[in-house]
């Protein structure tokens, strides 16, 4: 494998070489990438969540204060001290585990509770948790999904809704692309027993939105349902934040909704929210939900931060100051920020090189914020991406902003 050339991706499975000669490989590659300062993956963090940080650099002893831009955490509730009392309060309560998965002695209020709320919130009647959003994703998909079905995936999806299809036909459209879904629609119509439309409603790269009322009406003129992954709309968009389904008024119009606790709730955690019976299948069905222990009763603090998503819409308000003087600042600055329409906000470069390069220089100016490459994006489309918080100062988006304008001196990153 040519270094200089390859990614992660090509070391999923070389060949001919054994599992422990493909890990031997890829250990050389990292090391590679080291020598070369563009490893910087897994940086320690020594310091909370927050728009700034303390890090930890790749063979460094000391630490280095610098502006977060890598944190979902959108509304900055995994510090809030409310939210943390709601945490401190149900640890209290119930202890630090769960001890067993739902189906038998897991399941405890703090879980039934949630899930009531996190439907409510989508004014559902019930939910499932899964530990991790991930998991939502890929476990849910893969217990109703089977071979004689089809997944049409909107092509930017998330890598886990692509694992939870790998058991059934699944066919990728265009992003955004309503001709190219029409087509697939049109093509899929009398062949499969069940079709699943599956889209994210914020995308996670590029931080546009799903065009979700045509999205809808066309899965269901053509029978089928409709899945929406809005991890990154939660608490984020609609006008009071239920994210893109509520951006659409499509309450009732998405089949099932899947989500994170992970971002904008500041916690961990997954779930699905479809009609009951669905729900219910689920529960009964789904080996990751059946098998694996439920969630630690520190998702006490959920159900606080659902409440506060309502009760405190300041921090949202601030989300959006700050996610349009950022925006605003980059392009006036020449940079291309795409179609982002929420909190993620990409600066495209194109050239995995550059943005490596690119990402190394705002490290050492003190600004942390990642570089995204193939396979999360493809080959030519390599981006900084940031995540904007609530509590972020304007100073601190000036800073961004100066080290952006320093760069571009650099690497000459926009065409001014
Ligand atoms: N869906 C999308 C669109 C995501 O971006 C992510 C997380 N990065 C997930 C699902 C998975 O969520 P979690 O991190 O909570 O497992």
């Amino acid at each position: 494998i040519d270094f200089k050339k390859a990614s992660f991706k090509d070391f999923e499975n070389i060949p001919g070489w054994d599992a422990f000669q493909t890990a031997d490989e890829f250990q050389r590659y990292l090391n590679f990438l080291r020598e070369n300062g563009h490893l910087n993956y897994r940086i320690e963090s020594l310091s909370p969540v927050g728009p700034e940080m303390q890090l930890r650099l790749p063979g460094k002893t000391s630490a280095t204060n610098a502006i977060c831009l890598v944190s979902n955490d959108y509304l900055g509730f995994s510090q809030h001290p409310k939210i943390k009392e709601a945490v401190i309060k149900s640890i209290r309560e119930f202890g630090t585990g769960s001890g067993a998965s739902p189906a038998i002695g897991g399941h405890f209020s703090y879980h039934q509770e949630l899930e009531a709320r996190i439907a409510a919130f989508y004014r559902r009647q019930d939910a499932i948790l899964y530990t991790t959003g991930y998991t939502a994703n890929s476990a849910s998909l893969q217990c109703l999904l089977h071979p004689e079905d089809i997944a049409i995936l909107d092509m930017a999806v998330h890598a886990s809704v692509y694992e939870g299809c790998l058991n059934t036909n699944t066919k990728q459209f265009i992003h955004n692309n309503l001709e190219h879904l029409e087509q697939i629609l049109k093509l899929s119509k009398d062949k499969y027993r069940t079709k699943f439309v599956i889209v994210d409603g914020v995308y996670s790269q590029d931080g546009d939105i799903a065009i979700l009322d045509e999205i809808a009406s066309l899965t269901h003129q053509y029978g089928g349902y409709l899945v929406v992954d809005d991890a990154h709309g939660i608490g984020v968009v609609g006008e009071t934040g239920r994210g893109v389904i509520e951006m659409f008024n499509l309450f009732d119009q998405v089949d099932i909704i899947t989500g994170t606790f992970s971002k904008a709730l500041g916690n961990i955690g997954g779930y699905v929210i479809a009609k009951a019976e669905v729900v219910y299948y689920l529960k009964y069905q789904s080996k990751q939900h059946l098998f694996s222990t439920t969630a630690t009763p520190a998702i006490g603090g959920i159900i606080r931060a659902i409440e506060l998503i309502d009760e405190e819409p300041q921090w949202k308000a601030s989300l959006w100051d700050n996610i349009t003087y950022l925006k605003s600042g980059l392009i006036s600055l020449g940079f291309d920020v795409g179609t982002t329409a929420s909190a993620v906000i990409p600066v495209k470069i194109g050239e995995i090189a550059k943005t490596l390069e690119a990402g190394n220089l705002l490290l050492k100016a003190g600004v942390y914020a990642n570089p995204i490459m193939y396979p999360a994006v493809s080959r030519k489309n390599a981006r900084i991406r940031m995540n904007v918080m609530a509590t972020h100062t304007k100073a601190h988006l000036d800073k961004v902003l100066n080290a952006f304008a320093d760069i571009d001196l650099k690497l000459n990153l926009t065409s001014k």
